[in-house]
């Protein structure tokens, strides 16, 4: 029985049998008990399934792994303590030193360094290519040792919306996988693996857990990538593992390959693993994405129609407005909304947006985004402040650029406080 998104969010991952507890349970524990130690050595060697230590796997963690799994329409997914996490291991583990990502610049700025900085120190080689480029013009910025492609369905915090169908098809004439931040967006209006997308990616921090109360990430596999009809370019999937006495993941997993590497060998290894008590909160987040994603949604058209036609602002920079760049693009991928995030400008430029920011009643000055309370942000004077005017443009965050996260309040509401706010500024 397959059903709609709005059900998923509520029912998937988690079905209790007769007489167990309704919700899914915390499961509080780092360790299991087994009645022998020879059962305990099959676990080890991947030979049968089940929980042995919470750095590798918890049920709490699994039965919300499994329901972002079946809203993103995927396989198998792996919960992260942190998005930066979830970034990191969906690319390292099909990436290793030597290798080369090809990434679109229009990325979180937290992944922006990860790639530019950190994964380069590791010896991985990063290429950025436009969103706006041709799938020729993508091809062309390969390599031979290019091993995959890496965008952002709707860039935080420039908005950009990207053509998922062209980045795939890119993706896939280099014959390696597209991988897709779709932290925004969220299931509920964007599934990238319709449009091609390999594996998908969440800072699930934002709206999915939606409250702003825990820091996590998710990694989805839609099992469509045929990782063994490119066995040289990913041996760690397609060889032997050592540190598994020789178990071939694609071999013995088939579409959980990708998942299961992940698991047994990077959190295993590197171990960002969330606690329980994290993943029970995100599942309770996720019962009302639906709900929420829609009103952030609504209220979030409405403040930037409201904003678009009041004197003091210059520009607006969101979607779902006719003036805006992407408006056909975000009606082809996200035709019932894109997400509660609004960039704006004022008129009276930087000053402005400070003097405007502090007389704020109801929208709180926050570095996050994205929960139910309505929060907003000027990147120039503190994400982005050791930066120039012209290191900001160069990034894509002008001086004046104000970052309105719009909540799920009343609309009346939300847009009374800007109107407050823009008389003083
Ligand atoms: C916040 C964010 C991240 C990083 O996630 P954390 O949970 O803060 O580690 C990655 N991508 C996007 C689009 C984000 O907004």
């Amino acid at each position: 029985m397959s059903y709609k998104i709005g059900t998923k969010c509520v029912q998937s991952g988690y079905s209790p049998k007769n007489g167990e507890p309704r919700v899914t349970p915390i499961y509080q524990s780092t360790t299991y008990k087994y009645e022998s130690s020879e059962q305990m050595g099959r676990l080890f060697d991947l030979e049968e399934n089940g929980y042995f230590y919470t750095r590798l796997a918890n049920p709490t963690n699994d039965n919300i792994a499994a329901r972002i799994a079946d809203l993103e329409g995927g396989v198998a997914a792996m919960l992260t303590s942190s998005g930066q996490a979830a970034s990191f291991y969906s690319m390292f583990n099909i990436v290793s030193a030597g290798d080369h990502i090809l990434s679109s610049p229009a990325i979180y700025g937290g992944t922006f360094n990860l790639l530019n900085v950190t994964m380069r120190k590791m010896g991985i080689d990063i290429s950025f290519i436009s969103p706006d480029a041709s799938v020729e013009e993508i091809i062309a910025a390969s390599k031979p040792n290019t091993k995959c492609v890496f965008a952002e369905t709707l860039s935080n915090p420039a908005l950009t919306v990207l053509d998922i169908e062209k980045f795939a098809q890119a993706a896939h004439a280099i014959g390696v996988p597209l991988i897709i931040d779709n932290t925004f967006p969220t299931p509920i209006n964007c599934r990238p693996f319709e449009f091609g997308a390999d594996i998908v990616i969440h800072s699930t921090t934002k709206y999915m857990d939606g409250h702003a109360t825990s820091v996590g990430g998710v990694i989805v596999d839609s099992g469509n990538f045929d990782w063994a009809a490119h066995a040289e370019k990913y041996p760690g999937l397609c060889t032997p593992d050592d540190s598994y006495h020789g178990v071939t993941y694609t071999e013995k997993f088939g579409k959980a390959a990708y998942i299961t590497k992940c698991t047994a060998q990077l959190m295993r290894d590197l171990g960002s693993i969330p606690s329980a008590f994290n993943s029970f909160l995100l599942g309770i987040g996720l019962e009302t994405l639906e709900l929420r994603v829609k009103r952030h949604c609504e209220n979030a058209q409405k403040v930037a129609e409201y904003l678009e036609s009041h004197p003091k602002v210059s520009w607006v920079n969101y979607p779902g407005l006719k003036s805006n760049k992407y408006y056909d693009l975000a009606k082809k991928y996200m035709p019932n909304g894109s997400s509660g995030v609004v960039a704006f400008g004022l008129k009276d430029g930087r000053d402005s947006a400070v003097k405007f920011m502090d007389s704020l009643r109801l929208a709180a000055i926050v570095t996050h985004v994205a929960d139910a309370r309505t929060s907003v942000l000027h990147p120039a004077s503190t994400t982005h402040r050791q930066l120039t005017d012209e290191q900001l443009r160069e990034c894509g965050v002008a001086p004046e650029l104000v970052r309105f996260s719009v909540g799920i309040e009343d609309a009346e509401d939300i847009i009374a406080d800007l109107e407050q706010a823009l008389a003083k500024a």
